[in-house]
């Protein structure tokens, strides 16, 4: 289940790095070259889907935008279904909404109401791209807790290490690649 050195520098070599989008100061982490690029993408998923083969999940729940990629994959290898946890005012049935502080302001994610059905304690891995400060991942587990639902990790791509985003969340948290 670890990922060998071999096949963490695929996937890292593949990210690329934007410096200062979307505005100065940030280093923007690009997975849009992670994607077009199989070997990567393959190396990637087949590492996730041995790791939760053994969880035993009912759900997978991806973040907007880049959550629904990597989780939808995962979802169909493991046989289990996909939700989606959405920025406000996408999703068109009846939502449970969730805020959550920015730098500036503040951001808000919804899920369905019934987005995991009937079965109460259903067990769901919350993925996403990245964690930075955490603020988005930890509204999104939240969620996935106030609809009946229980959120057994939270899995990334890559952790901001130095943001400190895992503090305070109460899922374990996995991420493949922690950049410094
Ligand atoms: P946060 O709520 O601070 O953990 O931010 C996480 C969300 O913002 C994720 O959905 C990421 O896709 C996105 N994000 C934050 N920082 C970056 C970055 N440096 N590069 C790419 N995406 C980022």
């Amino acid at each position: 289940m670890t990922l060998s050195s071999h096949d963490r520098k695929i996937i890292l070599d593949s990210i690329r790095d934007i410096p200062d989008f979307p505005k100065p100061g940030i280093v923007f982490k690009d997975i849009t070259t992670l994607l077009n690029n199989p070997k990567a993408l393959n190396t990637l998923m087949n590492h996730l889907t041995e790791r939760y083969l053994s969880y035993d999940l009912d759900y997978i729940a991806g973040i907007d935008a880049r959550g629904f990629i990597f989780g939808a994959i995962l979802a169909d290898r493991l046989g289990v279904g996909f939700v989606p946890v959405r920025k406000k005012g996408k999703l068109p049935y009846t939502t449970v909404a969730e805020k959550y502080s920015l730098e500036y302001g503040f951001d808000e994610v919804e899920i369905h109401i019934d987005a995991f059905g009937e079965k109460e304690g259903a067990k769901v891995l919350l993925i996403d791209d990245l964690i930075a400060t955490g603020g988005t991942a930890k509204a999104a587990a939240n969620l996935i807790d106030k609809v009946g639902a229980q959120c057994v990790e939270a899995c990334f791509i890559m952790e901001l290490g130095f943001l400190k985003g895992r503090e305070g969340f109460t899922p374990p948290v996995y991420s493949v690649l922690e950049i410094d």
